[in-house]
């Protein structure tokens, strides 16, 4: 895929730094796995989850380098196991036997889950707490004065009429109605979390650029005689560039990641998502209610999310997770709103702010 040169110059330079930033990600990462299974524990949250991620080592080269990394890995506190082709076919039985496997990489606390389940859930369970949320609202500036932050926001419903999904949320009294025309609203601080949008309201630009990834969701094929079929929970291929997950009676395949500039599009591909799957779980899923999604993102150079204080009082940001969001997604909003409050945050995450871009 066409990369902007600029960008890839950006991502050479931030790969020669390396170093702290990618341990504070680990950090990062391991934290917000653990918040997730905390939160999923103490609200009784069902969204489908499976646990077990394994990453495909296709060929003696690919476990090799595997085998030289993985005590840096270790030390860098990811919780990382090596396991051979065989161990790996013991947890996932419905793999392909003739697929080409040389080892595995299995991850401690990784899985596969339906984020939006997860997101309606906890948001259910933040409005009983009283937490207010405003859909199909776009927020237009955020400015500051001696008193604090001021937003300026508009309802902007959709044109199109509301699906029955909608309809549903509306009657559970998520989106009240709303005034036409701006609103100006105040608040002590404000997260900005609108990726590839949060320039604008910053009035800064921010070096980023667009992660394009495509997806096929499609039912798993239920069958008494071969109860193995699909994926147990998430499987990954970096050769191929893919990632295959279990949620419920779903299986869905990720891949096709491009990186664009910010308003470019790219072509997508389909087949390649289903020729993957069909590789390792070959005749697992039904064709006939297949879903297509495609979905954009933003990315820093360096891969690494901007998480922290902007250089406005009390603006701060969680952006450019990459395809790694709902990872961090609870880590990074413990250690804000710790930091938001005045606390010590569970981890020193200075290394990831917005400064590091400039
Ligand atoms: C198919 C798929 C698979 C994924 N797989 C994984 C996975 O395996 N692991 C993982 O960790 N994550 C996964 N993710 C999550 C994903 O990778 C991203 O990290 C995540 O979507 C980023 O979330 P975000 O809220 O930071 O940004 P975005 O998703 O970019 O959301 C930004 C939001 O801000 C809104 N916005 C922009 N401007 C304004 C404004 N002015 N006012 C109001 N709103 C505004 C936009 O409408 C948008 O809704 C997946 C996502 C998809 C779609």
């Amino acid at each position: 895929m066409p990369t902007p040169w600029a960008w890839r110059w950006r991502r050479w330079r931030a790969g020669r730094r390396g170093g702290e930033s990618a341990s504070t990600l680990v950090a990062l990462s391991q934290l917000g796995l653990s918040r997730t299974a905390e939160l999923r524990h103490q609200l009784g949250l069902d969204d489908e989850s499976t646990e077990g991620l394994l990453i495909a080592l296709t060929d003696a080269r690919r476990l090799a380098a595997a085998e030289a990394r993985i005590d840096s890995w270790k030390a860098q506190g990811l919780q990382i196991e090596l396991l051979d082709a065989e161990a790996a076919r013991r947890l996932e039985p419905g793999l392909n036997a003739d697929a080409p496997l040389s080892g595995t990489l299995a991850l401690a606390h990784g899985g596969a889950g339906n984020a939006r389940l997860f997101t309606q859930q906890l948001r259910l369970k933040a409005q009983r707490l009283g937490a207010s949320f405003r859909f199909h609202t776009t927020v237009r500036a955020v400015s500051a004065d001696g008193a604090g932050l001021m937003l300026r926001h508009e309802h902007t419903p959709p044109l199109e009429a509301p699906t029955r999904a909608q309809g549903a949320e509306r009657e559970a009294g998520d989106t009240l109605p709303q005034p036409v025309g701006p609103m100006d609203e105040r608040f002590d601080a404000v997260v900005l979390c609108n990726g590839l949008d949060a320039s604008a309201l910053l009035g800064q630009r921010l070096p980023l650029a667009a992660q394009h990834e495509t997806s096929v969701t499609a039912p798993l094929r239920l069958l008494e005689a071969h109860p193995d079929l699909g994926p147990k929970a998430a499987w990954v291929d970096p050769a191929l560039g893919l990632t295959i997950t279990r949620t419920g009676q779903r299986v869905r395949v990720t891949g096709g990641l491009a990186v664009s500039r910010v308003r470019a599009k790219v072509a997508t591909d389909f087949e390649a998502l289903h020729r993957g799957l069909q590789h390792w779980f070959p005749g697992s899923v039904l064709h006939s209610q297949v879903q297509h999604g495609q979905s954009r993102r933003a990315v820093a150079a360096d891969g690494l999310p901007v998480l922290g204080t902007s250089d406005r009082a009390g603006l701060w940001l969680s952006l450019s997770p990459g395809g790694n969001g709902w990872g961090l997604a609870c880590g990074a909003a413990s250690v804000l709103a710790q930091q938001i409050a005045g606390a010590t945050p569970a981890l020193d995450i200075s290394a990831l702010g917005p400064q590091r871009l400039t």
